[in-house]
Parts: C-alpha cells; structure tokens; sequence
C-alpha cells in the first residue's frame, strides 16, 4: 500500500517476540485492505493530521515502543487487546480534541427514553469533542444501554461509545453471527449486589438491563470472544465453535435501536487464531480492494483463495465495511 512508514514501524521492534509478529502481520494485512482506511497512509498523507504535541500519543515516532513493554517479553496476552492498543495508539496520534473538557458526567439526567435520539446525540458530540480523529470516524460507534426497574417500571438510557463488537461465542460445535448477536443484545436481569439505583424509586431495585446497538461505524470491527478469562486475568481455555458470518450483506438492524439507519457491511478481512494461546499462530483472509479477490496471508506467504475457504471455524476478529468499492470517503 505504498508508503506505509507509519504503520510499518511497528514491525520494527526487534524486541518482538515473533508471536507479535504473526498477530501484527495479521491485523496490519486485515486494516491495510479496508476500503477507504489506507488512503490516509499513502504517500505521507497522515503527517499533517498527526498531533506531536498530545501528551497521550507517541509524537508520530515509533508508535509502539513507547507502550512496548506491556507486550514484550514471553507472557501471552489476547491479541485482541493488542489490536485495541494499536488503533487506541494511533487515535491519540491523529487526535485534535475540539475541546479539552474532560468532564464524563452522565448527561441521560433530565432526559426521558422518548428522547433517546436527542440524548445520544448529545453524547456522540460530548465524545467527539474530546476525541476527534479517523480512527473515531472509521472505528467507533455507540451503544444503548437501558435499565428498566421492575417495581415501577422506571426506565433510564445511557450511551457510550465502542470500539469493538466483542461478542459472546455460545460453547456448540457451530453456531451463527446472529445467535453471538442475540445473546449480546438479550435483556438480563441485575439483582442482589448489582441492583440499580432507581431515580424514581429513590431505591436499589431488581432491574432489566439491556444493550443495543444504536450507531455504526462505517467499519465494524466484530471480535469473537474465544478466550475465557479466569477471575485472576488468565486465559484459561479457548472456544473453538464454527461461527459462521455472512460475506455479505450483514445487517444490524434486528439489534439496533430505533434511530438507526439501515447499514448493511460487506467482510473485508478476518484474522484468525489457530492452536492454543500459548501455542497459536495468527494469518488472515483480506479481500482486495482493487479486484475483489480473497487472499490468504499466513507470515510472508500469500495466495489466493476462494468465498468458499473463509468460512472457519478459526475466525477470531472480523472487518466488516459499510463501503463500497465506488464508494471512497474523501480525506478532509
Ligand atoms: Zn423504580
């Protein structure tokens, strides 16, 4: 993809255990082939939207060395977090905060569930102005969460923005994007040490929480939660069950607020995890943006495969873009 000086830079930390490798090779293939996103990487193009002087970024040097010992050494971490801490990076980098107003208060205070829309409004913008960046327009949206009170049924709506479509993965032999979906967005109830704080009870209560989604992003980055973490923050085994994903026409609205406009995502690549944590290797599949063609990278290895092999049971982080080929956000 040309110039690639900013992103590449992460592969030259030697420190690297050749894990990292694999997993960076894996993402770096899977970011460089969305539709759009690259553009602001050929030819330099990023350096006059970098911010060298935001205190939480890298100064547009080595983006990763600064943060490298978190992932040095021989410890396995999810690799999904370290996605997390490369697109985190890089937003600090090419951040221009409108406003410096670090204030997080909860703004739903005086809103009703009838002004849903005007309330997450008010958030995303209370959010933008503090986060300004590609990474946020590409990257994040923002969920719903409702709580309803069961004794007088009271309802309240927050909204927070993500990064990540982490979901669920049910222990079966196979299950659908759409189940992971439904499980993700399924009402549960709070009780016992969780009761919520009911504004209109002026008590704890029993209540029903629930999440949706209500903006997307124009890439929706889906991690599959493979790995379950024991109480200490150890990984203590791997969910290996065939979820399978649509190539096409992925469409959020069943698990969606209202408001929100009818998306529909095409798969742009997938990174994979095969083996075991401690033993796993990463490659991915990413369709081109010039032919339309799937490739399979595993290290240095390329080859081209057909819609029929993505399908797999290895699939562990999905890119789905809402571009099209014709379709190319201009850089502003
Ligand atoms: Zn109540």
């Amino acid at each position: 993809m040309g110039n690639t000086c900013y992103m590449n830079c992460v592969l030259q930390v030697k420190a690297f255990p050749s894990y990292y490798l694999c997993v960076i090779l894996g993402y770096l293939q899977c970011l460089c082939n969305l539709p759009s996103f690259p553009v602001y990487f050929l030819n330099n193009a990023i350096v006059p939207r970098l911010n060298r002087s935001n205190p939480l970024g890298t100064g547009g040097q080595n983006c990763l060395i600064k943060f490298a010992p978190r992932f040095s050494g021989c410890e396995q971490h999810d690799a999904q977090e370290f996605l997390s801490f490369l697109l985190d990076g890089l937003h600090e980098d090419l951040n221009h905060p409108i406003s410096c107003d670090r204030d997080s208060s909860d703004v739903s205070q005086g809103y009703s569930v009838a002004e849903d829309a005007q309330l997450a409004e008010l958030s995303w913008s209370k959010h933008k102005a503090r986060n300004n960046s590609i990474v946020v327009d590409f990257f994040q949206g923002q969920f719903r969460s409702t709580l309803q009170c069961q004794a007088c049924r009271h309802c309240s709506s927050s909204f927070t923005p993500f990064m990540f479509l982490s979901l669920p993965v049910s222990f079966t032999r196979r299950t659908t994007l759409d189940d992971c979906l439904k499980e993700f967005t399924q009402r549960e109830i709070v009780s016992g040490s969780n009761k919520w704080y009911c504004p209109k009870c002026e008590a704890h209560r029993d209540a029903w929480k629930q999440l949706v989604l209500w903006r997307l992003p124009p890439v929706l980055i889906v991690h599959l939660k493979r790995f379950k973490v024991d109480c200490n923050g150890n990984v203590s085994g791997k969910n290996e069950a065939n979820v399978l994903f649509p190539l096409e026409n992925l469409d959020l609205s069943l698990f969606s607020g209202d408001s929100m406009h009818s998306i529909k995502y095409s798969l742009s690549g997938v990174s994979m995890h095969r083996g075991t944590l401690v033993n796993g290797h990463y490659t991915s599949f990413c369709k081109s943006t010039v032919d339309g063609s799937w490739r399979y990278y595993d290290d240095t290895k390329v080859r081209t495969v057909t819609d029929a092999e993505i399908q797999t049971g290895d699939a562990y982080v999905l890119y789905y873009s809402a571009f099209t080929e014709n379709l190319h956000r201009v850089a502003k």
